[in-house]
């Protein structure tokens, strides 16, 4: 029995499913999960020496590669001044500060510990400021485990939404509306059938919780519209894509003005920092300044954002967007090559990447949901005895980060085309 075999049987006695977030027990591609022991770089070593290219970067975070020098001296720095304050400290204005800045459509903005929090509170708000209940999000847009959000429209634009999980009333889930991204046609109906009743719409910019399909042109910019004239609030959930497809996210690259706007990940550095924020009349109904409710005793916590400032810092010391948009590039021209002649469909977008195991256009959930997913588990259990790690589901995007040099994706791209040749 290897290490990671023997953990995992003492995981699953002790922890529901023996993981402590459910996609990383490999249910979609079967098997069982290795346990890492360290990670440096763009590699991960796991319990049992075996060392992995890792194109996961736990989940988005590692942009910079896995415990960068800078940031990992900046939290041993800050531990030495205390671990938690519970009063207001300077990393906090440091980090507000650096988000107004960066990111184009934020005035004011508040520290949580996750994207979940993040998301939840934008809801929260935007009720809140609106004085409406009803949401309009996409289905196949994953805004975390969020009560309002983990929910689709079963059958169609003006279907009243479903729980996706047991525990979510059906009486707080009717008052979400999902439609197919992509598609204005069935916002346009749910907005003529829920006149003037959406709080707010909530989207993935660029979505990637079910693999990684684009915006076709046009269409955030009328979700931006179509908010403006109702009174509905545009709210960005860029936890993945905030600091990742550019120095402002996906709304500097597609040059749009959300109200509000949801981050993690990346400003995090690896530690749990989730932030939300947007326009100052807003966010001034937040308590303390006004009714809307929202605390956390580690929030705004020194050593999470003393990591995640520092991390921001060498991204822009490096460019690092520059060279993430070359490396992603030069991995599309291989994949590209890899993929030829296959029925596959490869999407990237800056450091951002999905292959998908059925022929393209992919612009929607039901177009990801052709997928082969047999052939997808096939083709990662092979790259995973190889040395390349993806993430272990069909619906998860890519992420290629600093530390992944030009050696280390053509090696890469050798395995996924021995992979490909083994599916096929
Ligand atoms: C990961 C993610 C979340 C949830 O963030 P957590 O830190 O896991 O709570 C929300 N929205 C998007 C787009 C994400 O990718």
């Amino acid at each position: 029995m290897t290490a990671s075999e023997h953990l995992f049987e003492s995981a699953l006695r002790r922890i529901p499913g023996g993981v402590n977030s459910p996609v990383r027990a490999f249910r979609g591609v079967g098997g069982q999960p290795f346990f890492t022991k360290s990670a440096k770089g763009c590699r991960l070593t796991t319990v049992d020496g075996q060392e992995m290219i890792d194109y996961v970067g736990t989940w988005g975070p590692a942009i910079l590669g896995h415990a960068p020098e800078p940031v990992v001296s900046a939290v041993r720095e800050a531990a030495t001044h205390g671990l938690s304050f519970g009063t207001p400290n300077p990393l906090e204005v440091e980090m507000a500060e650096t988000i107004c800045r960066l990111v184009p459509s934020v005035e004011k903005v508040r520290m949580v510990n996750s994207g979940t929090e993040a998301t939840m509170s934008c809801v929260r708000l935007a009720r809140g400021f609106t004085g409406r209940d009803k949401i309009l999000k996409f289905e196949g847009c994953y805004h975390g485990h969020v009560d309002s959000l983990l929910v689709n429209a079963g059958s169609g634009a003006l279907t009243h939404g479903t729980p996706d999980s047991a525990g979510v009333p059906v009486a707080l889930a009717r008052l979400t509306v999902a439609v197919p991204f992509n598609d204005l046609d069935a916002v346009r109906a749910a907005f003529a059938a829920n006149p003037r009743e959406f709080a707010a719409i909530i989207v993935e910019p660029v979505p990637a919780n079910a693999g990684l399909y684009l915006p076709e042109p046009g269409f955030l910019e009328e979700l931006e519209k179509l908010c403006r004239d109702s009174g509905t609030l545009l709210i960005f959930d860029e936890v993945m894509t905030g600091f990742r497809l550019a120095r402002g996210g996906a709304q500097e690259v597609f040059g749009i003005r959300p109200d509000l706007t949801a981050l993690g990940k990346v400003i995090g550095g690896g530690l749990p920092v989730g932030a939300f924020g947007g326009r100052t009349e807003i966010m001034g109904q937040l308590s303390p300044d006004g009714p809307v409710y929202q605390a956390g005793t580690l929030s705004g916590n020194p050593l999470a954002l003393a990591a995640g400032l520092a991390q921001i810092r060498e991204l822009e010391r490096l460019d690092g967007w520059a060279r993430l948009e070359e490396s992603g590039a030069r991995f599309e021209t291989l994949a590209q090559e890899a993929t030829r002649g296959l029925p596959c469909s490869f999407r990237r977008i800056g450091s951002m990447f999905c292959l998908y195991f059925c022929e393209g256009p992919v612009v929607r959930l039901s177009d990801a949901m052709r997928s082969d997913r047999a052939k997808f588990a096939k083709f990662f259990h092979r790259c995973l005895a190889d040395g390349v790690y993806f993430a272990p589901s069909q619906f998860e995007s890519g992420f290629l980060s600093l530390a992944h040099t030009d050696a280390d994706i053509d090696e890469s791209v050798r395995v996924v085309a021995t992979a490909l040749a083994g599916v096929f």
